[in-house]
């Protein structure tokens, strides 16, 4: 009997771990290399939508997140400069609508639990501190060079390599030649608080979004309720690579000076700040040569304002195990099923995403506008431009 080779992913993120898991669950070995220690800690909140949490439930990974996850009621909009309710998305309804549950999460709680879920598979190596440099490609296998934290090389050889490194990948810039990430001219600004120093005028149970002129401001629950996650996204001059750049807390706090009191009050309670530079892609550069695929945010960062990136890498995952193990054809043609089959979508969100940024930051009268037709427009109206990202299934993908 001939070694099936395993698919190699590079990159223990959402995207990658998920890979992990589709892949393993269709009957396929898998060799997962992360550059950092698994799991990954990088601190923020993540929000996951129906399209994803279904994949999840799906997976196995539900009871090892179901304890830590809140699904809020609503997401609450409002004016970030008089501080009015504009309207509300009624996100409890998400479960009858789409099938599967909105939930907001610690991203470190998401990360341990699909790890978690990926060491009970027989079918998963995972193995840390192994960055991905050197990619070799023949007729039948594919073998990529590991630097290990000590300076040594491994080798390992597999059926195909699956790029999900992220937003600055550099298998995409070096091995596949598409262009690097293009910095939008923002910033986004993360902090948690403790639920008991949530100043008492929040309500830390839903999601709560401000808008205003160059900045807005979400907010939600996160380990169980336990903890509120803060992101302010603002207008800024900086554009290094990195998760783990310390921010300053004064000049947040100036930026924020003139927005309502409760904000301020919120903003303050905090000096320990992190902050990243939002950057995309533009998602119609190829995503696969050969035996290596890109996935996740290395295929289509995106701007986070429609809070979709690690949900397109989940759906990603899923799409990507069909093709592997449904098309009966060479794995450069399953790679590039698997591509053909995501990219319209993914290239919508990632405009709907922009859209939304012109929307989120409007300054004088475009801002009226705005706010009052989400005054008026009913909730069901607004919701329903909706159905089309958070009503997808995997299984409705046709090759
Ligand atoms: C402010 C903000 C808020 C967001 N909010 C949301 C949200 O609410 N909902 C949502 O769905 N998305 C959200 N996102 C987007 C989400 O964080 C990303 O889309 C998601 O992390 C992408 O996952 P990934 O696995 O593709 O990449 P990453 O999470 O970046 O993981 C890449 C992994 O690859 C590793 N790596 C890199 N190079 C190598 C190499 N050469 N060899 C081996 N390993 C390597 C890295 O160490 C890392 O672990 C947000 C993003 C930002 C900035």
């Amino acid at each position: 009997m001939t070694e099936q080779l395993p698919i190699i992913i590079a990159g223990a993120g959402p995207g990658g771990l998920s890979a992990a898991l589709a892949l393993s669950q269709k009957g396929l070995p898998v060799l997962l290399l992360e550059r950092n220690v698994i799991p990954t800690e990088v601190g923020a909140g993540i929000q996951i939508s129906p399209n994803a949490t279904s994949s999840l439930k799906q997976w196995g990974v539900w009871p090892h997140l179901e304890k830590l996850v809140v699904s809020p009621d609503k997401i609450k909009i409002h004016s970030g400069i008089t501080g009015s309710l504009l309207t509300e998305l009624p996100t409890q309804d998400y479960t009858t609508r789409y099938g599967s549950p909105y939930m907001v999460v610690h991203r470190a709680d998401l990360q341990q639990a699909l790890y978690h879920r990926a060491s009970q598979s027989g079918l998963i190596e995972m193995l840390d501190e192994r960055e991905v440099r050197e990619i070799t490609e023949n007729e039948t296998s594919i073998e990529v060079r590991c630097k290990l934290a000590n300076g040594e090389n491994r080798f390992y050889r597999g059926a195909a390599l699956i790029a999900a490194d992220g937003v600055w990948s550099r298998i995409r810039t070096d091995f596949l030649n598409n262009s690097p990430a293009a910095y939008s001219g923002k910033t986004a600004w993360r902090t948690t608080l403790p639920k008991q120093m949530v100043p008492a005028s929040f309500d830390s149970e839903n999601v709560g979004l401000w808008l205003a002129p160059k900045a807005h401001l979400v907010h939600y629950p996160i380990v169980g309720g336990q903890m509120m996650n803060i992101v302010a996204i603002v207008d800024e001059d900086w554009s290094e690579e990195g998760w783990n750049t310390k921010g300053d807390a004064a000049w947040i706090n100036a930026r924020f000076a003139r927005w309502p009191r409760e904000i301020r009050e919120l903003l303050s309670e905090r000096d320990d700040w992190l902050k990243w530079a939002l950057c995309g892609h533009d998602p119609s550069q190829n995503w696969v040569r050969g035996r290596v695929a890109l996935l996740g945010d290395a295929a289509h960062a995106m701007l986070p304002f429609m809070a979709q990136g690690a949900v397109m890498s989940i759906e990603d995952a899923a799409i990507l195990a069909r093709a592997l193990t449904e098309i009966d054809a060479s794995m450069e043609t399953r790679l590039l099923a698997y591509e053909k089959a995501r990219k319209k979508r993914v290239s919508r969100v990632v405009a709907r995403a922009r859209q939304n940024g012109r929307i989120y930051h409007m300054d004088g009268p475009l801002a009226a506008a705005r706010n009052l037709t989400m005054r008026l427009l009913p909730q069901g109206q607004l919701v329903g431009q909706f159905d089309w990202i958070y009503g997808w299934k995997p299984e409705d993908v046709h090759f």
